[in-house]
This record gives structure tokens, C-alpha cells and sequence, in this order.
């Protein structure tokens, strides 16, 4: 039967797009994390939505599964295949156009395997701002942005791309093509199955196209990385900005000095920020249609207020656009630093904003009765509510004994999530590695429906089995 299939696979999208040699398929087998590999029959590279269709029509009628792929830069293994190997993964790496530029409706459409940095490029070099901005925009896809509704540094002021989405293209697991590509801010017509494939994790079929939101690109942006006097006075310091600053608060990420540090080879030139006496400082960027000078002098009065509240202790302003670019680096650099460290274990939490400080101080105070070798590396979206807050071993040649203590350190901090009325998935996703938690944290009647929906619209079950549900 397997031969037949990949025969039938090769007829649909050419053989040179059958991948079937352990070279070939292994780029596609493990996770970014390294922390989860798969195997599969093959992974096949479809180049447009009718041959998507075609496979999906295909694997149904034999039963095979199939993950989803676009830059497989996903944190929660789901576009990864289990072990057995009666899978294939279908990357969207050849759905790569850029079908269509609105500028009067404001509006992108494009293909699922564009690059988040080229549909970003796209629309800078038409005049447009295409907002969603996270670390791995040099790799990570549309689509793959689409199933995690990811999130990322500007959902502050632009939300994340559920709220920058108007339409979708996509495949059903039987095959069929659903075209709802409509540029509408307004269309109250039943139910919106563009929102239930939004973070579906590939677990519903195949989003090949989307039309996206387009914003006005900012006059001038500024950046500054400020020492904060402790995690409660980061809060107040959001309020502040939005008060006193006609200028649009566009990121606003909190980061442990312990961190920021890691990113040694850049923060060195930070002097007393690094230093900063709380252990935490905030990298913050206002977006304005005002000229450079007017932001600038916004934001400088903006430190001024919040050094005479005593909410801040230092500050750095980026002079330039290179340094704003340097001062960004250093976030963008932390997760992958975190290698360094041995096995990090790692929670992508959200919690109210009202509840952060607390969340942290106690979190700690627990997790160092339980353990006390390791280290907390906290950073995140803290204008969100969102924080990264990982654990490492005290040394990476702990790395053993922080893995044997992996369930029991993420029982501690997802039981205190919930304690603080928050979420153990912020922007991740689940994937597989938070699936046999999920019905520990949703109420049974929450997990009959999505099991209802998934038994609807994939009753074979191979869209993306052992993810999610
Ligand atoms: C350094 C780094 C920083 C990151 N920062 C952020 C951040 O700030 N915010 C954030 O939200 N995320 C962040 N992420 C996580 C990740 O980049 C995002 O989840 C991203 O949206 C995944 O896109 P991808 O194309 O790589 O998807 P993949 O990893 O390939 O897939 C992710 C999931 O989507 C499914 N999928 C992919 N494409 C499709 C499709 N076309 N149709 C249906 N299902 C599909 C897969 O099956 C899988 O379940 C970061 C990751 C890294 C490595």
C-alpha cells in the first residue's frame, strides 16, 4: 500500500517534491526545541491549494495522517509527527505568493508558507505596516502564525493575529477547498470558521491562503530599555505611558536582568541597566505619525515622570536606528541564549496584569522549596499579561536532575497560574506537549465541545492526531 501511495503523492505534486530519504525528511522530524522527533512516510511539498487538496483527499481515503508544516519554529512540538511512521508531513513552503495588495481596503492576501518577514516586506515596500513582529519572523510562516494564533511584541497596540485576520483559505481534511478570502471588517453571516481554524493547530485541515490587516506605517518609532524599581512599578509605569503619551505604546516587554544577561555579548554595553538593583528591566517602543523629535521628547518627559515616582532608576534611549535595532536584538536573542544553560523548562503563562507581582513573588518562593538548584529566566509580553517564564538547572550539568523534576515543576507552576485565574498557554499553543494537560485545565463541557467539533469535521481523525485534543 505504501508504495502505491507515494506513487500517488508523486503523481500529484512531481517526485522531486516527495521527500522519502532520511536526509531529506530529517529537517522536517525535529522539533525547533530539539526536544521532540518524529518519523514519517514522507513529507511532500504541495505548490498550490488544489494539490493540498488533492493530498488531503488522498491521506483520507487511505487513512493517512497528516501534520501540518510551515517554518517549524512552533514551541510545542505540533508540527512534529509521532513515532509511528504511518504519517506525512505536508510542508507549505511552496505556497509562497503574495496574491493580492488592497491598499485602499488596507489589505494583504497571501499564501500560508509566505514568511512572516516577507509578508512584513511586502507591505513596507507598498507604503503599509503588516504589524505581527515575534523572534522567529525570519523563519516562521502565515499559516503557521494563523493555527497558533501567535502573538508577539506589538499585540499591545495591534492584537494578535487572530485580530489582524479577515479571511481564510483552506483545505478540509476530506479534501474540499473552502475559499472565505473576504476583506471585511463586517460580516455577521453564522458561524466564523475563519476564528475556529485560528489557533487550531493544524488539527482541522490545511489553511493554504489568508487576507490579512494593513496599518498605517508609524513616522517614527522610539525604543528605550529602562531599569525598573520592581515588578509592581513596571504595571504602573503602562498606565503612566498611556497617559501621559498621545503616541501609541507599541511594545512593552519585561525582562529579568538574569535574562538580559545572557545575551551577554550585547548587554555589556549597558552599564547600570544590567545591573539594574530589582533584577528586572522594561524594553518599551512608542509608534507615532509625529516626527522623530516629538516622540522623543514625549518619551523623555514619560522617564522623567516615572524616575520622580520613583517607578524607574535608569534609562537608555536608543540615538539611532541601529541602536533601537541593538537594544531589540537583546530580546530577540534570549530564547536561543537559553541553550547555554542545559534543559530550561519551559511555560508560556498569561495571568491579569493586576496579578503579575504576586504571581512572581510566590511562584518563586515555591519553586525554590521544591528545588532549590535552579533559576528562574523570566521575559515576556508583560504589557499582555504574558510572560516566558522558564526554569533553569543552577548549572547545566543538572540538566538530569531538573529533566526528572519536569512534571512536577509544571504541576507547581500551572496549579499557581491557575490559582492567580490565568492560563497555562499564552501564544504557543498546546501541540503535544501540553495535550494531556489541556483536560486537567478546561471544564469537561469545554472539552466535549472541541471534541465534537474535531469528530464533525475530521470523523477519521488525520489532521494532525495526538495534537491538542
Ligand atoms: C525564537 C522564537 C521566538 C518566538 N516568539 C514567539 C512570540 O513572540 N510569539 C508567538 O506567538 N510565538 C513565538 N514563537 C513560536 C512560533 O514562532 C510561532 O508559533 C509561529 O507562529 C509558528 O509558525 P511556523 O510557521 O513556524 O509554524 P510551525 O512550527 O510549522 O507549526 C506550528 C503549528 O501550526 C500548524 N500549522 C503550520 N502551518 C499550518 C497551515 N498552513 N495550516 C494548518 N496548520 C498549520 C502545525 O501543524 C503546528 O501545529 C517563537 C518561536 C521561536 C523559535
Amino acid at each position: 500500500m505504501a508504495n502505491r501511495f507515494i506513487e500517488e503523492c508523486q503523481k500529484i505534486v512531481g517526485t522531486e517534491y516527495v521527500y522519502l530519504s532520511d536526509a531529506d525528511k530529517s529537517p522536517f522530524l525535529t522539533d525547533w526545541n530539539k526536544r521532540y522527533t518524529g518519523d514519517a512516510l514522507a513529507v511532500l511539498r504541495p505548490k498550490n491549494t488544489e494539490e493540498v487538496a488533492s493530498l488531503l483527499a488522498l491521506c483520507n481515503a487511505e487513512n493517512i495522517a497528516v501534520v501540518p508544516q510551515g517554518g517549524n519554529t512552533g514551541l510545542c512540538g505540533g508540527a512534529i509527527p509521532g513515532k509511528a511512521s504511518n504519517s506525512v508531513v505536508i510542508s507549505t513552503s511552496r505556497l509562497n505568493k503574495i496574491r493580492e495588495l488592497d491598499l485602499e481596503n488596507s489589505t494583504i492576501t497571501l499564501e500560508s508558507g509566505v514568511i512572516l518577514a516577507h509578508a512584513q516586506e511586502a507591505a513596507f515596500n507598498a507604503g503599509k505596516l503588516f504589524p505581527l513582529s515575534l523572534a522567529a519572523e525570519g523563519s516562521c510562516t502565515i499559516g503557521g502564525n494563523l493555527s497558533t494564533n501567535a502573538g508577539g511584541v506589538q499585540v499591545l497596540r495591534y492584537g494578535n493575529m487572530r485580530d489582524l485576520s479577515l479571511g481564510i483559505e483552506l483545505v478540509t481534511p476530506t479534501g474540499q477547498i473552502f475559499n472565505g478570502l473576504r476583506g471585511l471588517r463586517k460580516d455577521n453571516t453564522g458561524y466564523s470558521l475563519k476564528d475556529l481554524y485560528i489557533g487550531s493547530e493544524g488539527s482541522l485541515g490545511i489553511i493554504t491562503a489568508a487576507t490579512l490587516k494593513l496599518y498605517p506605517l508609524p513616522k517614527s518609532k522610539v525604543t528605550a530599555l529602562v531599569a525598573i524599581k520592581n515588578v509592581q512599578s513596571a504595571i504602573q509605569f503602562i498606565d503612566l505611558s498611556r497617559e501621559s503619551c498621545n503616541a501609541d505604546l507599541t511594545a512593552f516587554e519585561l525582562i529579568s536582568t538574569r535574562a538580559l544577561n545572557l545575551v551577554s555579548k550585547l548587554a555589556k554595553n549597558l552599564g547600570l541597566i544590567s545591573n539594574s538593583q530589582s533584577g528586572w528591566v522594561v524594553l518599551l517602543e512608542f509608534s507615532s505619525m509625529e516626527e522623530e523629535g516629538i516622540n522623543r521628547s514625549q518619551l523623555e518627559s514619560l522617564l522623567g515622570k516615572a524616575l520622580e515616582a520613583d517607578l524607574i532608576s535608569d534609562a537608555v534611549l536608543a540615538n539611532s536606528i541601529q541602536q533601537s535595532k541593538d537594544l531589540w536584538s537583546i530580546r530577540e536573542g534570549i530564547p536561543e541564549a537559553q541553550f547555554a544553560l542545559g534543559t530550561v523548562i519551559k511555560h508560556d503563562i498569561s495571568l491579569p496584569i493586576s496579578q503579575i507581582a504576586s504571581f512572581i513573588e510566590t511562584t518563586e518562593t515555591k519553586l525554590f522549596e521544591l528545588w532549590p538548584n535552579m533559576n528562574t529566566i523570566v521575559f515576556g509580553h508583560v504589557g499582555d499579561g504574558n510572560l516566558h517564564y522558564n526554569l533553569a538547572p543552577a548549572s547545566p550539568d543538572l540538566s538530569n536532575e531538573i529533566e526528572a523534576r519536569r512534571q512536577s515543576i509544571n504541576q507547581l507552576v500551572h496549579d499557581q497560574v491557575y490559582s492567580y485565574s490565568g492560563s497555562f498557554s499564552a501564544e504557543h499553543g498546546i501541540g503535544q506537549s501540553k495535550r494531556d494537560e489541556l483536560p486537567l485545565r478546561k471544564s469537561a463541557v469545554e472539552m466535549e465541545l472541541m471534541r465534537a467539533i474535531k469528530h464533525a469535521l475530521d470523523p477519521k481523525n488525520i489532521m494532525n492526531p495526538g495534537k491538542v485534543l
